[in-house]
């Protein structure tokens, strides 16, 4: 799956460098935590798939929490 978001964020212009083990263990982690995360593995607030947001660098939480 992260190479078809590697095609689709080239497509639009975004930067696709990867955050590394400890970043993205981090994030994981603290989605895992949050109240927002729901069953199917994404986030209720921006939708995202955590497992794929967490693997680029420059994603963000859209509440902060990383
Ligand atoms: S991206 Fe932020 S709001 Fe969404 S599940 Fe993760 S910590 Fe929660």
């Amino acid at each position: 799956m992260s190479l078809l978001f590697d095609v689709i964020k080239k497509i639009k212009g975004k930067d696709i460098r990867k955050a590394d083990f400890s970043l993205r263990q981090f994030r994981v982690t603290t989605c895992k935590n949050c109240e927002n995360l729901l069953k199917t593995g994404n986030c209720k607030i921006c939708g995202c798939f955590i497992v794929d947001k967490s693997s680029y660098l420059l994603e963000q939480c859209p509440i902060k929490k990383w």
